[in-house]
């Protein structure tokens, strides 16, 4: 039984039901309920046509986007559910989508099209589970498995290589046997999936509690589309994959990790679509890899370079080094932002203009600042207007 279907969904179910068409719960949703974590949206799948559900629906506030694939989006209470026309699987020309869409009125050939038997189990109204692929038996046993020919399966579709791993360590399950097998075998049909899909999946799958084994176990798979990786001693790549462990469960910190010691990892970035912003943070973790965190100076001079993101730096660094007190590191920023420690030239008690004021010129200045700014972080001496400018006088005898 699936318990706890929500008003919102169950309205829309009598909706279809009243106007003569048969709908069900599919995929996340009765996968999630029945492990009993919660379901963050509801599917639905019926056997009416995208025409037929927009005469049934409509009273309600629909969304179009999808119905050229069947689905309709129809918001209820204020909740947007996907309602899918059975669909059946044709051809498939590009290793990732069918050549046209079909529609069906077998609910049993909308369920075998889906990836996973853990994906494709569907629940009535009442709760009632519709199993037809062994899906409940896997779920027991926590085992990821293709429905069908797991060979077929990832070469029609090979995104679903990612997605098994995905959902294995999100749901923490293994990967059945000729499933694994022929994902190992299927791999590089993950050439003709675009960056952008596999950037998605690959954050999922790294942000997941479970992604070191499969890491390590699958490396090659990984290989395929970053090839730099091939370049790692198996020592240092397992120790990265066991790095990603003690990260927080954030994708970029344990993309860093991962490619802390790759060549180019500014290409791989780029090559993957992550955006800007995403690759300056991997990248200037990478950058800060060896910096020293012993010390509340070393801390200062982290918020100089990371500035808020100093937490995911101290993550990604604790990560790397695992003899780093994380929790006495992060005692140590605390103690710096609450006691407003000068760590950056804008909190400096002088500026410029002070310097030229001193004396100084051109490019001494910036040193100037800079040299000023380090005794600072140091504590060698105190942020205070009277005493830097003191200390500048006697800089530019040096
Ligand atoms: P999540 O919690 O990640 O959303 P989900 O199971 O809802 O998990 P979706 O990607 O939202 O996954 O897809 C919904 C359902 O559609 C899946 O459960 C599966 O039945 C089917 N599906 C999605 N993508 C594919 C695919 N590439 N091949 C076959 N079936 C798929
Ligand atoms: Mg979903």
């Amino acid at each position: 039984m699936m318990t706890g279907i929500p008003s919102f969904v169950k309205t829309l179910m009598a909706a279809l039901d009243r106007g003569g068409y048969e709908s069900f719960v599919v995929g996340g949703a009765v996968r999630s309920a029945l492990l009993g974590v919660p379901v963050h949206d509801y599917d639905l799948t019926t056997n009416a046509t995208p025409d037929q559900m927009k005469e049934v629906f409509r009273g309600y506030r629909t969304i179009e986007t999808g119905i050229r694939h069947g689905t309709l989006t129809v918001v209820c209470e204020g909740k947007p559910v996907e309602i899918t026309t059975y669909r059946k699987d044709s051809a498939y020309g590009d290793h990732r989508h069918p050549d046209h869409v079909e529609f069906t009125s077998a609910l049993q050939e909308d369920c075998a099209r889906r990836d996973f038997t853990v994906n494709a189990m569907c629940a009535g109204m009442d709760g009632s589970i519709l199993d037809f692929f062994g899906g409940r038996e896997d779920l027991r046993n926590r085992i990821i498995r293709c429905i069908g020919n797991p060979d077929a399966r990832f070469d029609e579709d090979a995104l679903r290589i990612l997605r098994a791993l995905r959902f294995a360590a999100r749901l923490s399950f293994s990967i059945d046997g000729s499933t694994a097998e022929a994902l190992r075998r299927n791999k590089d049909l993950l050439n003709f999936i675009s960056a952008e899909r596999i950037h998605d999946e690959l954050n999922g799958f790294l942000e997941a509690p479970g992604c070191t084994e499969l890491l390590k176990e699958y490396r090659e798979v990984f290989e395929v589309f970053i090839p730099e990786l091939k370049a790692l001693t198996a020592a240092r790549y397992d120790s990265l994959c066991e790095a990603l462990e003690r990260a927080p469960g954030n994708s970029l910190i344990r993309l860093a990790l991962l490619l802390s010691y790759v060549q180019q990892p500014k290409q791989i970035l780029k090559r993957l679509k992550y955006s800007n912003t995403d690759s300056r943070l991997v990248l200037s973790l990478i950058a800060g890899k060896e910096k020293p965190a012993a010390g509340a100076a070393d801390i200062r001079r982290a918020v100089r370079d990371y500035q808020d993101d100093v937490p995911a730096w101290i993550s990604y660094r604790c990560a790397l080094d695992p003899s780093l007190d994380e929790e006495e590191i992060l005692n140590i920023y605390r103690k710096i932002i609450a006691d407003g420690d000068c760590c950056s030239l804008k909190q400096l008690a002088v500026n410029g203009d002070d310097l030229v004021q001193a004396g100084f010129r051109g490019k001494q200045i910036a040193e100037a600042l800079d040299t000023l700014l380090e005794e600072v972080i140091e504590k060698r001496l105190p942020n205070s207007r009277h005493e830097l400018i003191k200390y500048s006088e006697v800089m530019k005898k040096w």
